[in-house]
């Protein structure tokens, strides 16, 4: 007989694992699909310092910590990609590229994708130069000159991170006011008195300079549009993260930026069909927003999965 789980979950970041923990307490058959690494955005994150239990403490740590306990609850998980997904009947369908497994609900958890700069050539400088984690490629630029791109939490958070090893750190943001929290501004400002962080404000980039790798980054400067040239080795580009929702049914209801759109049940347009933590339509898109969007949607679901096989 053809196996049917109650719930599949898609996607191993905070929001996935905590709807995992929710429903293996609720004694819900499920199984869990995550392509790479467990954490999500999370895993990538230098240092956590607002979440609940932790007063400080590594994203990567703290993936590895909720993995465990995901782990413990003896879920079923799967590490393969998601290609398409099939949500709009009784029977809920997620392809991989060698399976397709059945449910009568799914969580989507499938959280975003980095940002690219959309400078030209972009993608011939990664590894050469050009980074989109801090976390993993710090190490390759000590006493070297870097720029940071972008004026949010990860930006600064980067910015800053990079300044105790490199010997100097560009930060490059299109606006004069930070979009980051306060406390982590006011940390940046302190560290710009030892000229180990130069703010670059109203610039945005331009180019890439170098021919086998990164040597420079070129910046225009927004309300004069002057172009002026960085001598840096290294760029990390921290400018967010968007929706990429290829793999999932066209029949769910997207925003205009490609969000997921719910109700406060985390509730789709599709019945049996939840999204949790950065790829739905919230305000707010934070780790323990994330865990609690993961906790409402195996609760909501339950209810629906009761009813559809009594
Ligand atoms: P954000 O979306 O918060 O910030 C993106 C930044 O990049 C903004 O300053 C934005 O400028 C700038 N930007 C966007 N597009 C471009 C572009 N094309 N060119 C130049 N600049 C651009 O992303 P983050 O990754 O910083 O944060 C995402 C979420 O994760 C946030 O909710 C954040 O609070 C959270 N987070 C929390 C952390 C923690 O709690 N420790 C750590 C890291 C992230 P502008 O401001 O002008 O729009």
């Amino acid at each position: 007989m053809e196996e049917i789980y109650d719930l599949i979950i898609l996607g191993g970041g905070p929001a996935s694992m905590s709807a995992g923990i929710y429903a293996m307490q609720t004694r819900q058959k499920t199984l869990l699909i995550e392509k790479e690494t467990f954490g999500g955005q999370v895993s990538t994150t230098s240092s956590v310092t607002n979440y609940l239990g932790f007063p400080q403490i590594s994203g990567r740590e703290l993936s590895e910590k909720m993995h465990e306990h995901l782990v413990g609850t003896g879920i079923e998980i799967k590490h393969e990609e998601i290609t398409k997904t099939e949500l709009d009947s009784k029977i809920k369908k997620v392809y991989t590229h060698n399976n397709c497994y059945k449910s009568y609900a799914v969580i989507i958890g499938i959280g975003t994708t980095i940002r690219k700069l959309g400078v030209e050539n972009e993608s011939k400088y990664l590894k050469v130069g050009l980074s989109y984690s801090s976390l993993n490629d710090r190490d390759k630029f000590e006493n070297k000159v870097v720029a940071v791109v972008g004026g949010g939490n990860s930006a600064i958070e980067d910015a800053i991170y990079l300044s105790e090893k490199a010997k100097k750190v560009y930060l490059i943001h299109r606006r004069q006011e930070f979009r980051a929290d306060n406390k982590l501004v006011e940390d940046l400002h302190k560290i710009c008195q030892t000229n180990k962080i130069e703010l670059c404000l109203e610039y945005k980039p331009h180019s890439i300079v170098g021919d086998s790798k990164v040597e420079g980054l070129k910046i225009t400067h927004i309300p004069t549009g002057d172009i002026k040239t960085l001598d840096v080795d290294g760029i990390f580009v921290a400018i967010g993260r968007g929706a990429s929702t290829d793999i999932i049914d066209e029949k769910v209801l997207r925003n205009d930026a490609g969000y997921i759109v719910t109700n406060e049940k985390m509730e789709t347009n599709l019945d049996g069909v939840y999204a949790v933590g950065d790829i739905r339509t919230t305000p707010i898109r934070q780790i323990v927003t994330a865990t609690s969007d993961g906790a409402i949607a195996a609760l909501t679901s339950l209810t629906y999965i009761k009813k559809i096989k009594d």
